[in-house]
């Protein structure tokens, strides 16, 4: 992964709305035509209505005309290793491989490197 994939991640965590839970994450997924798109924990006051920082960053790369991860790094101010929650494990599935990579980052960088299908597997999928 280059530093750019993680950078972009910890640079997106600063644009958290985390009144609640004060847990800002970040990611940032790189895609097929080579951008780079971020998204970050977005929290409501009805709290289900909050959602990750994952999903933002797919919403942004959805409405940038892309639709597959090429890679992907998540970041969390408060813990060394942020792994997608299981919701987002599913909505990365949807757009990801099951090689595609997976970087867990702290603050200083990549802690851990994963696959979709070491994140995912057995993962829920139809033949379409
Ligand atoms: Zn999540």
């Amino acid at each position: 992964m280059s530093h750019d994939l993680f950078e972009a991640a910890r640079d997106a965590m600063a644009f958290a709305h985390a009144p609640y839970s004060k847990f800002p994450v970040g990611a940032a997924i790189r895609a097929e035509d080579g951008k780079v798109y971020t998204g970050a924990n977005i929290e409501n006051l009805s709290f289900p209505q909050g959602w990750c920082a994952e999903p933002t960053a797919i919403s942004a790369m959805i409405m940038g005309g892309a639709k597959k991860i090429v890679e992907i790094a998540v970041i969390a101010e408060k813990l060394a290793l942020c792994p997608p929650c299981g919701g987002c494990r599913q909505k990365i599935s949807e757009f990801a491989s099951k090689g595609t990579k997976i970087y867990l980052c702290d603050e200083t960088g990549v802690k851990k490197t994963m696959t979709m299908d070491e994140l995912l597997p057995f993962s829920f999928e139809t033949e379409l």
